[in-house]
């Protein structure tokens, strides 16, 4: 399967080189050369926020009726949707998930451009009562220059809802794509085109973090920063903003728990475990990473989860076109090898592996569907991301201490429980250190529902209607009367 063997960046409307040169990207599902992607370089950052700017300044976004910005913001979805095939072959391609795995992407980034854009009209300010000798009222602003920095996880989907809030709001944007798989995201270049978005209104560089994310990150002609990534990154990336006074959201990394009662119903279980862990090969921040289950269902539920994880075909994306129990490569060596190495770690540690655990004979970036017991709350593969296809499982005897295990790491993105008494599950979403709890469903929710971190997961909020009001700044105005 080819594709285009050279990929350029998008600025002020235009397709152009890198200043940077190229970056060289892999196939992860064999380890072979699969394409070329401009590489932008400092000076390329600045040449994309001096056209965001410019488009800010001129006006155009935000002297349009919002319907109107909206119809736009909507019909960059509707560009995804119309090439939806040609996309999801690309994003499986570069990022080795598997093609349907990669179509479900492709559907969910459109679906954030229909979401954002149909609230274009709905950010009405509010008037606030002083009396008779004065009327006052605020609207809503957007900040300018949206700087975005985005993950190789879920490329699209990432960047959709940062573009369809930033655009619904009137900011221009400049995203910076990830390095492992950035061919998926020039598609939002086409779009924009296709949308008929002014000059500079959306920028697409791709380039290295320490150069362009950092040089990005620094720019002291942003006005708004998103930044997914590692907290480690996050940390620093904050610090520039913050040298800035550029205002921030972090959606940073996660080591989630499911608590799994005595009384939970297994085949409920098993599916969010398939789904939690295994999706993406575990290369999600709100993966279920950790399972905390109580002592009386710990040994079927290990049986049961070490039965599915063998289950699950691991091989190239491309071949694996429907969903089911199947699994694609990690994005890279690096990330594999790693993921392997905290697994074997573990075991010398006193972890007892149940399945998988190996890297896949095969060429290719693959690591076996893996589930790890007899795991300590304490133990680094229970603190430490470890970004693949690895269940830990814990035992607990009773309720508070579940929480507290599942309270226990640095993190706090999300959560679940699974049990059929809901006064249990209501105590435990009101003390689970997360910003988001899932009830009997790893991953329930959708666009409309706000995500983000506790803790060292990060601060705001993408996603739901809450995310809109991270891309806009309040201005009162008050008028005395005669
Ligand atoms: P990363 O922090 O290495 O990179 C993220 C992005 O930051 C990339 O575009 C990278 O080029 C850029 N970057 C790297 N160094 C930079 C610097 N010094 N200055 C500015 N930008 C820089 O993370 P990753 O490995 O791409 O992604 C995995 C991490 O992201 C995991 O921890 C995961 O949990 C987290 N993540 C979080 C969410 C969320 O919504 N909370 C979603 C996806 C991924």
């Amino acid at each position: 399967m080819s594709i285009k063997p050279y990929w350029q960046n998008f600025i002020n409307n235009e397709w152009v080189d890198g200043d940077a040169g190229r970056i060289s990207l892999e196939d992860p599902a064999t380890g072979e050369f699969l394409a070329e992607m401009a590489c932008a370089g400092t000076a390329d950052v600045d040449r994309a926020v001096a056209a965001a700017r410019e488009c800010r300044d001129s006006g155009e976004l935000q002297s349009m009726r919002p319907v109107e910005r909206g119809r736009l913001v909507r019909e960059m979805g509707s560009y995804l949707l119309a090439n939806f095939e040609e996309i999801s072959l690309v994003h499986c391609l570069d990022s080795g998930k598997p093609l349907w795995e990669a179509r479900l992407e492709v559907t969910n980034a459109a679906r954030y451009f229909e979401y954002y854009g149909n609230q274009a009209e709905t950010l009405e300010g509010k008037s606030i009562p002083l009396g008779g000798n004065y009327t006052d009222f605020t609207v809503h602003e957007p900040y300018g220059v949206s700087a975005q920095v985005i993950p190789w996880n879920f490329p699209l989907e990432i960047a959709a809802r940062s573009i369809a809030c930033a655009i619904t709001t009137a900011n221009s944007c400049v995203v910076k794509t990830a390095e492992l798989d950035p061919l998926s995201s020039s598609y939002f270049g086409h779009a924009a085109l296709s949308a008929g978005l002014p000059p500079g209104a959306v920028n697409i560089i791709a380039g290295y973090g320490q150069e362009a994310g950092a040089a990005l990150a620094s720019h002291p002609e942003i006005n708004h920063l998103v930044f997914t990534g590692s907290v480690e990154t996050g940390s620093k990336v904050a610090a520039s903003a913050a040298a800035n006074i550029v205002p921030s959201v972090l959606e940073l990394g996660g080591k989630s728990a499911a608590i799994i009662c005595k009384d939970a119903d297994l085949d409920k279980v098993l599916s969010s475990v398939r789904n939690g862990i295994f999706f993406n090969s575990g290369q999600v921040c709100s993966a279920m990473s950790r399972a905390v289950v109580h002592r009386d269902r710990q040994q079927e539920f290990v049986e049961r989860a070490a039965e599915l994880a063998s289950s699950i075909s691991v091989g190239p994306g491309i071949e694996r076109t429907e969903s089911g129990l199947n699994m694609g490569a990690m994005i890279s060596q690096k990330q594999r090898d790693r993921a392997y190495s905290l697994c074997a770690q573990a075991q010398k540690s006193g972890a007892r592996l149940v399945s998988g655990g190996n890297r896949l004979n095969l060429p290719g970036w693959f690591l076996q569907p893996t589930i790890l017991d007899q795991v300590s709350p304490n133990d680094e593969i229970a603190q430490t991301e470890v970004f693949g296809p690895v269940l830990t499982v814990i035992e607990y005897s009773d309720d508070d201490e579940a929480i507290e295990i599942a309270n226990s790491t640095r993190y706090g993105l999300v959560g679940g429980i699974f049990t059929e008494d809901l006064n249990r599950a209501m105590k435990a979403a009101s003390r689970m250190k997360a910003g988001q709890v899932f009830i009997n469903e790893w991953f329930a929710g959708g666009v409309e529902t706000p995500f983000g971190g506790y803790g060292k997961s990060g601060y705001g909020r993408e996603k739901g209607r809450e995310a809109l009001f991270n891309y806009v700044q309040t201005k009162n105005v008050a008028i005395a009367l005669k």
